[in-house]
């Protein structure tokens, strides 16, 4: 199958099955766990600057708040569907319980392309997201986030919109915010360094070196950027870096053999990706949008799109790799997971490896709550300390039981969102 033949959400509820039978849970709870619990389909009607009005498609998905308020990021993407923001809901509330923190699964998206917008489009439409949806959101309700082609403008755009609607300051409606307008230090690094921290981890654990280490990466964005930025500082070297300019424009990869200069790179980004012409005057190979799969390095990042790792192309995965540290949301099918484990890959699952940015969000909802603010080094600390203690439940289990890394991750998580129910009596 092709990537894009894959559903993510029958992904998501293909996982959980698997987990729901190996825990033998009860016929009610795994009803209730394998679908969402709300989910809201509007649309937003923005004026563009030529005087013509465009209406866009908007979701908002809870898909478990047994926990905690419903957390989880909104997505702007011209290919968003309703089933991608369920799956990444149902990913949320497994990604919470993962890290243990007090939050519930949510997600949200719009169907969009924001590089083909003017800046006051994008206010109309991150504004109108929130008025259309005002209803649904709340600190202790549901609390949206920045993910895909987000930045943290959006999120004070949209806070801004519920706060004047409310009539009251309520930071903690939303994170990601930038730092000074209730946002939290620490947070634009927090999932690429929590990706790394978890595979530092894991790399011990295994005895391996990270400084002997190579690896590639697709993406580079916020997630690929300081996923690379920390794992270079901790000396591994980064030999490939795919990404696309725009989401209409073709993806290439840009690869050094002897390990690309991640600062250089950031110095020549364009748009969503890198300069490929800057790139190639600067010595770089410019390849095809797959070539990141096939280098011979010892961890793939996949720190992009979903359903990028598929029984397919795993044949296509060099023999020499020893990761797989998912970055990115969804990056590898279910029916990909026997094959990895069959050949001896580690897998870090995205619910535990990229955690670290709602552990952040989290963080940040605390600080707004109490209104004052943490250092940047408390900050990461408590996110570093928040990241290993999750990977050592989930390696812990893993080694103790001969488990596959995301088997043991669902394991955990799934029982700890069933507990909350039961506890509840739901089910
Ligand atoms: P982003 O919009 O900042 O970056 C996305 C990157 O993907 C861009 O560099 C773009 O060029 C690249 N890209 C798009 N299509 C591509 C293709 N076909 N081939 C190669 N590269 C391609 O997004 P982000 O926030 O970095 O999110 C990346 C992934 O990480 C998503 O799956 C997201 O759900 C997940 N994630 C993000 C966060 C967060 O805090 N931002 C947290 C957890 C998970």
């Amino acid at each position: 199958m092709s990537a894009s033949a894959y559903n993510p959400f029958e992904n998501a509820q293909a996982q959980f099955d698997r987990v729901a039978e190996v825990l033998n849970l009860s016929p009610g709870m795994r009803s209730l766990l394998r679908q969402p619990m709300k989910e809201f389909h509007y649309t937003i009607p923005v004026k563009m600057d030529d005087g013509t009005s465009q209406v866009f498609k908007a979701y908002r998905v809870k898909h478990n708040t047994a926990r905690g308020p419903a957390k989880g990021g909104i997505r702007f993407d011209p290919r968003e569907t309703a089933d991608d923001v369920r799956a990444l809901a149902t990913w949320m509330t497994w990604k919470c319980a993962v890290v243990d923190i007090p939050l519930g699964g949510g997600k949200g998206g719009i169907a969009c392309d924001p590089f083909k917008l003017s800046l006051g489009e994008q206010e109309r439409l991150c504004r109108g997201y929130i008025r259309q949806g005002f209803n649904q959101f709340g600190p202790v309700i549901d609390v949206p986030a920045p993910d895909m082609m987000v930045p943290a403008q959006y999120m004070l755009w949209m806070m801004d919109e519920y706060e004047t609607l409310a009539g009251g300051h309520y930071p903690g409606v939303i994170t990601g915010k930038p730092v000074g307008y209730g946002g939290s230090l620490g947070r634009t690094e927090a999932t690429g360094f929590g990706v790394v921290w978890t595979l530092r981890e894991l790399l011990k654990a295994e005895n391996i070196d990270i400084k002997a280490t190579t690896a590639s990466i697709q993406g580079f964005g916020n997630v690929a950027e300081y996923t690379a930025r920390k794992y270079t500082e901790l000396g591994g070297k980064v030999i490939a870096v795919s990404c696309k300019n725009s989401p209409s424009e073709e993806a290439f990869t840009v690869r050094k053999a002897g390990g690309c200069d991640v600062g250089e790179l950031l110095g020549i980004k364009k748009g969503w990706g890198i300069d490929a012409d800057k790139a190639k005057a600067l010595g770089y190979e410019i390849l095809g949008e797959h070539a990141w799969l096939s280098q011979d390095v010892d961890i793939l990042f996949p720190a992009a799109l979903g359903n990028q790792i598929t029984p397919k192309n795993l044949p296509d995965v060099s023999k020499q790799v020893k990761v797989i540290a998912e970055a990115a949301n969804g990056p590898t099918t279910p029916d990909c997971d026997p094959l990895i484990k069959e050949r001896g890959i580690l897998m870090l699952p995205d619910v535990l490896c990229n955690a670290g940015g709602v552990t952040t969000s989290y963080f940040e909802q605390v600080q707004n709550n109490m209104n004052y603010y943490w250092s940047l080094e408390e900050v990461l600390d408590k996110l570093e300390y928040a990241m290993v203690k999750a990977f050592k439940a989930v390696y812990g289990l893993a080694k103790e039981q001969n488990l596959y890394m995301r088997d043991a991750a669902y394991r955990i998580a799934v029982q700890r969102v069933a507990d909350a129910v039961e506890k509840r009596g739901w089910i």
